[in-house]
This record gives structure tokens, C-alpha cells and sequence, in this order.
């Protein structure tokens, strides 16, 4: 259903000559239906992935396609139908509300601009109706979105987005600004949004328990790049990289003739993406780093059925010794 294929993205450095590479090469699926969850620190390149999935920016190279339609080479009209289909709910709810309207206007205008729902009074029913799809008391329309808690107002930008009938989903962080105590709230709730009507969802979090909790597959994303990709239980119960390991996921060790276990951390932070490192971009922060990973850039290679990774060891360890 939504396809990336070889999606770069640079920007100029500001005041120099250089770029910063922000995307290398990432390339997805997502069927109908399938939450992909994508996972990585801060810088790893996973909000320009979703800007880019949604249009909100043009790959520099690179194709995204929906339903077999490449999003990257649609405008005007065109471009406006196809985004219907593939919408995004933000980190920040309140951010991502008008303050001066009120709710029942904020979805109403949703609505109208795509022409949906019909007249006036077919607007405020179908409303109602979405309120109601995310949980919300349909009186609520009065309301401004400083008088919501912040789960409501998460609420109301899920309805926002449902109110155009989307069949893909974009949820950066979408939990993350919200209490401790609203997030599994919200996560049931979109967990129910999702089976009952069918959605597919691009699930983009920094934190692995969430992904976890609502993944069929996952990939790991790391400077750019996606690092380790599959299903959920195999990347994250069975990880071979040890940057998803360390990540938090159950301490699996790549090289079975290593006694201990990878400690599941690690130093240092994210390189600078315009200027990243040689060879492995991982290196200057892996606990297994060799020769090889300081002047080779390991592929996205088949480690098992449904689990893809870039690590030169944990492929090794692998593939079974002549
Ligand atoms: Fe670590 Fe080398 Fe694997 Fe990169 S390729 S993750 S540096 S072991």
C-alpha cells in the first residue's frame, strides 16, 4: 500500500559549503492494514522520514508511492487527494490546534475544505460522530482546546485526522507529550481505531516499550539509516544490532562465542550528520566494533525469514562457519 524506495534527504549546511545528510537510502512497506513502528534516538533521521511519507518535504531523491501512485511527482489537486489518504497525527496536541477555534469549528472546517459530510447540518452530525469515534463527549464542540486536559486534546487531533478518512495513519510521538497515565489510553485507543477500521499506521517513537506494544514489524533507525528491520518480536526479542539492543531490547548477543551479553548501553551520542563518521556510522559507539566497521558501511542484509540487518558481525555470526 505505501512504498519508500531509496529515500535520500540533505540539507545545505547553514553559512558552509557541506550538507547534512539527514536520510541515506531508506526504503519501507506497509500493507493494508500493518503497523510499521520505527525506532531510533533523536537525530536518527525519523521525523524527516515522516515529513517526507507525507509530502510535508521532497526527498532529494528517492520515491514515495501510495496504492501504487508516486506521491513525490503529484501536484495541486492531485496532490491534495492523495494526502487525504495519508495523514499525520503530531507529538504536540495542542501545538497542532488552532487556540481561537473551537472544536466543533476545527473539525467542521476539516470537513468542509474536503468537502465531506455535506451541508451545515451534516457537518455538525458527522462531528459528533468523531468525537464519539475517539472517545470524546460530542458537546465538547464548544469548547476552545485550553480548556481540554492533553489526552482530549490528543483526542481531537486523532479525530482531525480520521475526519478525511485516511488509510494511512502518520503518528510521530504521539504519546510522548502526554502524562504517563493517558499514554496507554490513547495507545488502546488507537489500537482500536486501527481494527476497526482497517488503518495502516507508521508508528514513529523514540521509545521501544511503545513500539513494542503496537508494532506487527519494526525498523530501527540510526543516522539516517535504517539499521535493523522485522518483525517485531524477531528485532526486538531476537535483536542483532547492537545499537537496537541497546535500545532496551532483550540483551540477545550477535556473536554467540561472546560470553557476555552487549551491555545494554551506550556511550557517547548521535553523530554530527554532516559529518558522519567512516565506515559503519555506528562505530564510534559499538561495544563490538572491528577493523571492518571503521572503512566499510555494512548493508541492510537477510539475517532470518522477516529480519533484515546492517551489522559485519551479526551477519558473521550468522552465517554458518565453512
Ligand atoms: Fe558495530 Fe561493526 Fe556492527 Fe557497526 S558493523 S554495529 S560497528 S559491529
Amino acid at each position: 500500500m505505501l512504498r519508500a524506495t531509496n529515500l535520500t534527504k540533505q540539507y545545505p549546511v547553514r553559512g558552509g559549503d557541506g550538507v547534512v545528510q539527514a536520510l541515506a537510502g531508506v526504503s519501507l512497506e506497509l500493507a493494508e492494514g500493518e503497523t510499521l513502528g520505527i525506532v531510533g534516538e533523536s537525530g536518527s533521521g525519523k521525523s524527516t522520514l515522516a515529513k517526507l511519507l507525507v509530502r510535508l518535504e521532497d526527498p532529494t531523491s528517492g520515491t514515495v508511492e501510495l496504492d501504487g501512485v508516486d506521491l513525490t511527482t503529484l501536484r495541486g489537486g492531485a496532490l491534495r487527494e492523495q494526502r487525504r489518504r495519508i495523514q499525520m497525527l503530531f507529538q504536540d496536541p495542542y501545538s497542532s490546534l488552532n487556540p481561537r477555534q473551537r472544536i466543533g469549528a476545527i473539525l467542521g472546517e476539516v470537513l468542509a475544505v474536503h468537502r465531506l459530510a455535506g451541508d451545515a447540518r451534516g457537518r455538525q452530525r458527522r462531528v459528533g460522530e468523531l468525537l464519539d469515534l475517539v472517545g470524546l463527549d460530542p458537546r465538547l464542540t464548544q469548547r476552545y482546546p485550553h480548556e481540554l486536559s492533553g489526552g482530549q486534546r490528543q483526542r481531537v487531533g486523532i479525530a482531525r485526522a480520521l475526519a478525511v478518512e485516511p488509510k494511512v495513519l502518520l503518528l510521530d510521538e504521539p504519546v510522548s507529550a502526554l502524562d504517563v497515565s493517558v499514554r496507554a489510553e490513547i495507545m488502546n485507543l488507537l489500537d482500536d481505531l486501527r481494527r476497526d477500521l482497517r488503518l495502516a499506521y507508521v508508528f514513529i517513537s523514540h521509545d521501544v516499550s511503545m513500539v513494542r506494544h503496537i508494532s506487527d514489524r519494526v525498523a530501527v533507525m540510526y543516522l539516517g539509516r535504517i539499521v535493523e528491520q522485522g518483525d517485531w518480536k524477531s528485532v526486538l526479542d531476537d535483536s542483532a544490532h547492537p545499537y537496537t539492543v541497546a535500545l532496551g531490547a532483550a540483551v540477545p548477543v550477535p556473536d554467540p562465542s561472546l560470553a557476555e551479553p552487549i551491555q545494554a548501553t551506550v556511550v557517547g551520542e548521535v553523530p554530527d550528520p554532516a559529518n558522519p563518521p567512516s565506515g559503519c556510522p555506528f562505530h564510534p559507539r559499538c561495544p563490538l566494533a572491528e577493523d571492518v566497521c571503521l572503512s566499510t558501511d555494512p548493508k541492510l542484509l537477510p539475517l532470518r525469514p522477516n529480519h533484515n540487518v546492517a551489522c559485519h558481525v551479526a551477519i558473521r555470526a550468522a552465517v554458518p562457519a565453512a
